[in-house]
């Protein structure tokens, strides 16, 4: 089962037939409540644009469906009539959001209200088991989270996976993860069959995409029309938002940012290209130059966690080690020329590094900017600043949480298994 994205109208144009009009009323009034803390109806209605006795109606069936509640009793003015207000809810309906990358699988668990039920990170050799056991494993990490989130009182309506590679979202196949040797797997189906009986629907979106929109909704830079957002990670992928919508291009598959080629005369990238940007900015470059002895892909070497292998350079770098410095130093300069080209491709406002970028943004920043500034041509009347995230390794996973949510608020009906109720709408 795979978990198809709502069919929202081309252009715009009104929803066709009367159920489909319903629903698109339901995730009206619902986005509204998202929106604001609580509200009346009298301001559901007004801000809607919809009659009160129709705000009323779809009010009762979200009631009935807890995916809305009561939240007590507004007074309006000294004479004005006390109005019931409500607010989102959803309590019971979750949202898992999980990312599977070369070194870990993480999970972020929500109720439809955003708030956190279960978040983990686990250390995991994805480039080395191969996509069968990766799989496997991602059902057992995806079962202990539904089963925490049902303990928790909320059964998720939704499953999203981050990958760092293309996705054909549609079918929910990833076409090419290059650090994992990915090569057309159809992910949102074999999950599926792994969760089996669970039978909750399944989809899979790039990982800085989904990155890129929790940045754009809760990060450093939220609401930040104009934005670039980089994983830094063993790969690094961008995602690219433009008059605050994303950016996916023709086939979904703008923002693979790591595979630009800035040194024709480099080492070679997972991808089989010589001199991409993700073999100077990678976390794979930067352990193999500040500390070779623990490079990626050394036999019989245990993956640790990135955090660790960041804390490890972390600490390196406080202490003066000059290995360490230079190889920072090199990085932050080749992050600031591939951030030049970005810059005179999308003139963002910013550009938020996330993973381990972030974690050494003291470091890299002074380089990176530097080096930004130089390479910008419209600087400096643009302006265009590095800022590290404060998401950590977790944004894709948080952002693919909220994908859930999103997708649950356009279109309610997908949890809901009574039929709907009749006019008026
Ligand atoms: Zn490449």
């Amino acid at each position: 089962m795979t978990y198809k994205p709502p069919n929202r109208p081309p252009g715009g144009a009104p929803p066709a037939g009367p159920a489909a009009l319903r629903r698109a009323n339901l995730s009206l009034v619902l986005r509204e409540l998202r929106d604001h803390t609580s509200l009346s109806r009298a301001d559901v209605a007004a801000a809607t644009g919809l009659h009160r006795a129709t705000v009323s109606n779809l009010m009762a069936e979200l009631l009935e469906r807890r995916l809305v509640r009561e939240v007590g009793v507004e007074h309006v003015g000294a004479v004005g009539r006390p109005r019931r207000a409500v607010a989102l809810h959803g309590a019971h309906v979750g949202a898992l959001g999980m990312e599977i990358n070369v070194d870990y699988i993480a999970v972020h668990g929500t109720d439809l209200s955003g708030r956190v039920l279960v978040e983990r990170r686990i250390v995991y050799d994805a480039m080395g088991s191969g996509p069968d056991s990766s799989v496997r494993r991602l059902g057992l990490v995806a079962k202990e989270a539904v089963e925490a989130m049902r303990r928790a009182g909320a059964a998720p309506a939704g499953i999203a996976v981050a990958v760092p590679g293309l996705v054909d979202v549609a079918r929910g196949v990833v076409t090419l993860a290059p650090n994992l040797y990915w090569h057309e797997l159809p992910l949102a189906d074999q999950l599926s069959c792994v969760l089996g009986p669970l039978r909750v629907p399944v989809r899979v979106d790039n990982d800085a995409n989904l990155a890129a929109l929790a940045e754009f909704t809760s990060g450093v830079a939220a609401g930040t029309p104009y934005l670039v957002y980089l994983t830094g990670e063993v790969g690094v992928g961008g995602g690219i938002i433009l008059g605050g919508e994303l950016l996916r291009g023709a086939d979904g598959f703008s923002g693979e940012v790591g595979h630009l080629q800035v040194d024709p005369h480099g080492t070679q990238c997972g991808c089989g290209r010589i001199g991409c940007w993700e073999t100077k900015v990678g976390l794979a470059a930067l352990v193999r130059a500040a500390m070779p002895e623990q490079a990626y892909g050394l036999p019989g070497m245990p993956v640790p966690d990135p955090g660790e292998r960041v804390a490890d350079i972390a600490r390196g770098l406080a202490s003066g080690d000059q290995r360490m410095t230079t190889a920072v130093a090199q990085v932050g300069q080749w992050l600031g020329l591939g951030g030049s080209i970005l810059a005179n491709l999308f003139n963002p406002r910013v550009i938020v590094i996330g993973g381990y970028f972030a974690s050494l943004a003291q470091w890299l920043l002074p380089h990176a900017q530097d080096q930004l500034q130089r390479l910008m041509v419209a600087a400096p009347a643009a302006q265009c600043r590095f800022v590290a995230s404060t998401l950590g390794f977790g944004a894709a996973s948080r952002g693919a949480a909220s994908m859930v949510v999103s997708d649950i608020i356009d279109d309610p009906t997908t949890i809901m298994d009574s039929p709907p109720r009749p006019a008026p709408y």
